[in-house]
């Protein structure tokens, strides 16, 4: 289901998202409880529109269990957020390339493009956009970006189309990974969009990359250029994060990666990244979203970052 409206509707949905769903550790989440109205009803209120109720479809109690939110920490040394620039496509300053480390030209190389979310787990929402279609519209043209206009890239899908692996998320990441692990790749982009949940006021791109050793340099080289990429769109850098378990931990006693994609890769010794592209819950952050062209543009973004750090030549 969809929510329509003629206007930059407001949705008012109290606590019913907290960011994107499935990317959380749920063996050890604090995250608030989703709160949805007992009768699942929730309100769509335009400027030139009256109230409009609109009920969710019912959801079983297992998948409600399923679809519990992924916890969106606070964004170290921001703790609250300035407003949105009047003109974000037109930065003042034009971002430096960051200084990363990249891997030398040749070779044939293998990637896991895993757009987020999909089937029952819509991840976030807001309007028209919803974060499994967004996820999956990106990955789609990721792939044809970099399987036509590059040689030297073997691209793996973790999905091409709306479904997901299992009813029981922990499953679907578990299963997500271990694609990477069966196509030998070297690192796996999921893909997704962030909602606050709260004001409706955060903006910009954010990674999470896998700080488990020898394989946060790649993960974090790559998340510095995807975000640099990004912010050449007008798109804020939040800047690549990381985040650690504090229940799960390796042999050696050192903590385990906190998001389960990265947790499960860095199993199988892959790097990963999770780019959060932008906040599809902030009115501002649609005007980068709001036609196929920028939906492209996004992919084309991430694209060229793939294609810097593995040192991709053109076709
Ligand atoms: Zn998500």
């Amino acid at each position: 289901m969809k929510l329509r409206s003629k206007t930059l509707a407001v949705l008012l949905i109290l606590g019913l998202l907290t960011g994107c769903a499935s990317t959380s550790d749920t063996t050890n989440t604090t995250a608030p409880i989703v709160t949805i109205p007992s009768d699942r009803t929730i309100e769509v209120i335009g400027s030139e529109e009256t109230v409009i109720p609109i009920t969710l479809p019912p959801l079983t109690t297992q998948e409600e269990a399923t679809l519990a939110p992924e916890t969106l920490p606070e964004v170290t040394g921001q703790p609250t957020e300035p407003a949105a620039p009047t003109d974000p496509v037109t930065p003042a300053e034009t971002p430096a390339p960051p200084a990363v480390t990249t891997l030398p030209a040749g070779g044939t190389h293998t990637i896991v493009i895993d757009p987020g979310h999909g089937g029952i787990d819509w991840g976030t929402y807001h309007n028209d956009y919803v974060e499994k279609d967004l996820s999956l519209k990106i990955g789609l043209y990721l792939q044809q970006i970099l399987t036509t206009q590059y040689t030297g890239m073997n691209v793996v899908m973790t999905r091409t189309e709306d479904m997901h692996y299992s009813d029981h998320n922990v499953d679907d990441l578990q299963k997500r990974c271990d694609i990477a692990r069966d196509y030998g790749a070297e690192m796996l982009v999921s893909l997704h969009f962030n909602a606050d949940g709260g004001e409706h006021v955060s903006y910009g791109a954010q990674v999470w990359a896998s700080c488990q050793p020898g394989l946060q340099t790649a993960s974090d080289s790559l998340g510095e250029l995807v975000l640099y990429n990004l912010s050449l769109l007008g798109i804020r850098n939040r800047k690549v994060g990381h985040r650690l378990s504090e229940t799960q931990f390796n042999a050696d006693g050192t903590p385990k990666d906190y998001y389960a994609i990265n947790r499960h890769c860095a199993e199988y010794g892959i790097s990963s990244i999770i780019v959060e592209h932008l906040f599809i819950d902030n009115v501002n952050e649609l005007q980068f979203i709001d036609t196929e062209d920028k939906i492209y543009a996004i992919a084309l973004a991430d694209a060229k970052a793939i294609a810097t750090y593995f040192n991709l030549s053109h076709v």
